[in-house]
């Protein structure tokens, strides 16, 4: 079958690889859409420590059923149509022991550490796949995924009726963030330094954007950082109203550090909050996507044949779109 292949960071072609088989418990999907996000820029770069090289990467996707493995519970179908939890948990270790399998000490993910769907065919185990509705198309069920990490960041926050907060970066995964919040009850502002972004939050239904949290002028109740960045954790956490808490969302480099005033976490009980991918959040996101309570259409910008997925890479790189997919089944798939 045809795949995308990092052989080693930097090193990025389109070929030919094995197809899988249905191990036990596993199902083989014929993959109908992929999104790229930026973690598949790190592991394309080397900078996802996880990953062993070479990998076929792409851990959003959803795809059709082609065969089942042995052993397999559940009555899947052959046809079947399915949307992909990439997570794979140990299982066995003290965090998933304890519910926490998304800081599982044994982590892995399909896609991100074992051959992903970035290809015309994928193996998966059954117990991750979750079937979508007819009328849910590909790309859809391949924003299932983001939507799902959202899902887990909105309950490690939380959320009331009324509250006022503040969305930091108008990408794919702020955009997701402020929808679900202002399905919470939350009015949400949304600031990003790129102004061009911010037509789609004011589309989507935010109260009020900018491009600059100093310039709002404005206390919140709580905020997202979706962007990783130290300068706008650090602001967005300057914003907050006493007793304000802050969910940091975005994904910084491991050795970046912020300066926050403790004084204000002790004299204003600022509540600091950490969210790690997906949670037993991926079930909820697809039925938050199915039902169109999530607008995912609004956020897919560009969609790709699978042998233009260098080019694919790129066009997520420039940040020129905002959601890019890769459609290995043909773009009418
Ligand atoms: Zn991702
Ligand atoms: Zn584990």
């Amino acid at each position: 079958m045809r795949a995308a292949i990092i052989d080693q960071p930097g090193s990025i072609r389109v070929g030919d690889v094995p197809d899988p088989n249905a191990g036990d418990r596993q199902l083989v999907l014929k993959v109908g859409a992929t999104g790229i996000c930026g973690t598949d820029l790190h592991i394309a770069d080397g900078h996802f420590p996880p990953t062993p090289y070479p990998i076929v990467p792409g851990h959003e996707f959803a795809g059709e059923v082609v065969e089942i493995g042995a052993d397999t519970p559940g009555d899947w179908t052959i046809g079947d149509r399915v949307a992909v939890d990439p997570s794979l948990f140990c299982g066995y270790c003290t965090p998933c022991r304890s519910g926490h399998g998304n800081l599982c000490a044994n982590w892995n993910a399909t896609g991100d550490t074992v051959d992903g769907a970035f290809a015309e065919y994928v193996a998966v185990p059954a117990s991750t796949c979750y079937r979508m509705p007819d009328e849910m198309t590909w790309q859809q069920g391949a924003l299932v995924e983001p939507v799902s990490c959202a899902v887990h960041g909105v309950r490690q926050i939380g959320v009331e009726a009324g509250e006022r907060f503040l969305v930091v970066g108008a990408g794919t995964m702020g955009l997701l963030m402020q929808q679900l919040l202002q399905r919470g009850g939350a009015h949400v502002t949304v600031v990003d330094r790129n102004e061009a972004r911010l037509g789609r939050a004011t589309r989507l239904g935010a109260v009020r954007v900018g491009t600059d949290v100093a310039e709002l002028d404005e206390r919140f109740d709580a905020a997202v950082d979706c962007t990783g960045a130290a300068s706008a954790i650090e602001a967005a956490f300057d914003s907050l109203r006493r007793g304000g808490r802050l969910l940091v969302f975005g994904v910084a480099p491991a050795e970046a550090r912020v300066s926050l005033s403790p004084f204000r976490i002790y004299n204003d009980e600022i509540k600091i909050i950490g969210s790690m991918a997906v949670l037993n959040s991926y079930g909820a996101a697809l039925g938050l996507v199915a039902s169109g309570a999530i607008d995912t259409d609004a956020l897919l910008t560009d969609t790709l044949p699978l042998d233009e997925f260098p080019a694919a890479l790129d066009l997520m790189r420039s940040g020129a779109g905002l959601k890019v997919q890769v459609l290995p089944g043909g773009v009418d798939a």
